[in-house]
């Protein structure tokens, strides 16, 4: 019998975003990223959702590192709250590593981790995982599939990728790699990205993108362009570079994150621009609008970016008008197309003139679609498969096309947030479950629960109703209030006379309960609860949460 696997799905099975798995073997855990994902408008005030961190908390002595396969936020955005409270190396390309350090190095955090680079092809020990690391192609340079040779056989997990046999530095998803493995050895378990398993066909490569804008670039002379994309895009900021100097133009980054990626790239040779061609947004106003074209922030409509102010016409440097172009060379996330939207009118409303991914093929999507991920599965021949990353919908479409492609039905596992499955000599199965739950984070804590949230969408949808009474319980009378406050049910200084009333019905309702010789404060608050809530929703069929504060004199 070979030692068991056992595989935890922290996030990432059932939404976009928060992807975050465990591996454990001969009693060690090895991480496969540990993403953010960005909330729901229904989330009120929450920043950011991160995994459950309960499994790894409980299990901190076991973990021997964390591999991130790539640079997205969706992928290593959760490590910087992780490592506030453990402490493990973390394994990845040099640019992914660069990406995750940022936050990482903003919490302070820098101390408590070893960022290890790994190399195309390399295959290392991490604890008792023997961790082999495979190039693909990816919205975001340099990232990795990983296929981990275990006792079981080898596991291979995709991480995002599309199969872009074009793509902008030639580095192309080593197919020949995954297949020399499958007919050696074979592939016991494939986990596979299922974020466009609906999408048929192939996805196009990063390279038509290139020449779309080169295009746009030639017919846009004379104008002053601004371009906005994912800073992390390092491909399609250099296809945006190439297309602004090709037309005699010169570039400026604008917003932070683009600022730094850009050194970043320049740094490790991943993004070629001559000196002379990238200049400092303070010098734009040195060159003529028409020789400019600015890469900025903001692409998913973020309030505070540069674009989102641009499009109100508050932007420190720019002043949008009807001389500009605007490129958004991106696709609204889902939970953003609201934001974008924003955007896109306020940038017309000042006159410019607004390219995006609807009306020109500005964008190209970063993951697999159908026939990609049907060509992957050819290819792995895996005897077991599990679709990952996604929402619900996502991994079905993709469990359906494991199933085309030769996997035994009975093969193909559709797991979810929280399960734990088991991969034996007796083949897998699915064996139990650990925490799997939202962990809210609104500013720096992480101790927002749905009782929270709850409370907040009651808040936001229907307002507030304090009603305050003070009651002598030695006489059982009312010594002042009813007095009522509210919030977001009515407007008070207009409602006086609605106010009396509830106030009215409230005061009767104590004093009968006094009467009858109640003197407990919880019971009477629960009654002017149910007196306030009854006349609130009568009188205005509105259900605005209910405070009531009873005080003894
Ligand atoms: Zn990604
Ligand atoms: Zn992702």
């Amino acid at each position: 019998m070979a030692d068991q696997i056992r595989i935890a799905f922290l996030g990432g099975l059932g939404e976009i975003g928060r992807n975050c798995m465990v591996l454990e073997q001969e009693g060690k855990l090895l991480l496969i990223d540990c993403g953010l994902m960005f909330p729901d408008a229904d989330m009120h005030g929450i920043d950011l959702v991160l995994p459950d961190f309960t499994y790894l908390r409980d299990n901190a002595a076991r973990i021997v590192g964390c591999v991130a396969t790539h640079g997205h936020e969706d992928h290593v955005g959760a490590l910087s709250y992780l490592l506030r409270e453990l402490s493990f190396p973390i394994f990845g390309s040099a640019l992914t590593l660069g990406l995750a350090r940022n936050r990482i190095e903003e919490a302070g955090l820098l101390g408590k981790t070893d960022l290890v680079t790994v190399k195309d092809g390399e295959r290392r020990r991490i604890g008792p995982f023997d961790v082999e690391f495979i190039p693909v192609t990816h919205s975001v340079p340099h990232g990795f599939a990983t296929a981990i040779h275990t006792p079981q056989g080898v596991i291979l997990h995709s991480g995002d990728f599309k199969l872009d046999l074009t793509p902008v530095d030639g580095r192309l998803t080593d197919l020949a790699r995954i297949g020399a493995i499958a007919s050696t050895e074979g592939i016991r378990l494939l986990l596979a990205d299922s974020t466009n398993a609906e999408e048929h066909g192939h996805a196009p490569s990063e390279r038509d993108v290139g020449a779309v804008l080169r295009a746009i670039f030639a017919e846009q002379r004379g104008r002053r362009i601004i371009t906005a994309s994912f800073a992390s895009h390092i491909h399609r900021i250099q296809q945006i570079i190439d297309a602004a100097i090709a037309n005699g133009r010169v570039v400026a980054t604008l917003g932070l994150s683009i600022k730094k990626n850009v050194r970043m790239a320049r740094d490790l040779g991943l993004l070629r621009v001559p000196d002379n061609k990238l200049i400092d947004i303070d010098a734009v106003d040195d060159h003529k609008p028409e020789d400019l074209c600015i890469i900025s922030t903001g692409s998913q409509g973020e309030p505070m970016s540069a674009l989102a102010l641009m499009s109100q016409g508050e932007n420190r440097w720019l002043k949008v008008g009807e001389h500009d172009t605007v490129i958004l060379s991106s696709h609204a996330i889902p939970g953003n197309e609201f934001n974008v939207n924003r955007v896109i009118d306020g940038l017309l409303r000042l006159g410019a003139e607004v390219v995006h991914s609807g009306v020109a093929d500005v964008h190209a999507t970063g993951h697999a679609q159908a026939d990609e991920l049907k060509m992957l599965l050819a290819i792995a021949r895996p005897q077991w498969f599990i679709p990952i990353h996604g929402e619900y919908r996502h991994m079905a479409a993709h469990a359906k096309l494991g199933r085309i492609m030769g996997v035994a039905p009975s093969h193909v596992l559709q797991c979810e947030d929280g399960d734990v499955v088991t991969l034996s000599d007796d083949g897998l199965e699915i064996s139990g479950r650990v925490p799997a739950g939202y962990l809210y984070v609104d500013g720096i804590v992480g101790d927002v629960g749905n009782g929270v949230l709850r409370d907040r969408k009651v808040l936001a949808e229907e307002g507030v109703v304090v009603v305050v009474v003070t009651v002598d319980r030695e006489t059982g009378k009312v010594l002042t209030g009813p007095e009522i406050i509210t919030r977001g049910w009515v407007y008070a200084p207009e409602a006086d006379e609605l106010l009396d009333e509830a106030c009215d019905t409230v005061a009767n309702a104590v004093e009968k309960a006094l009467a009858s010789g109640q003197r407990d404060i919880d019971v009477l608050e629960r009654e002017v609860r149910r007196a306030a809530g009854k006349f609130v929703s009568e009188r205005t069929r509105r259900r605005p949460m209910i405070v009531p504060v009873v005080m003894e004199a």
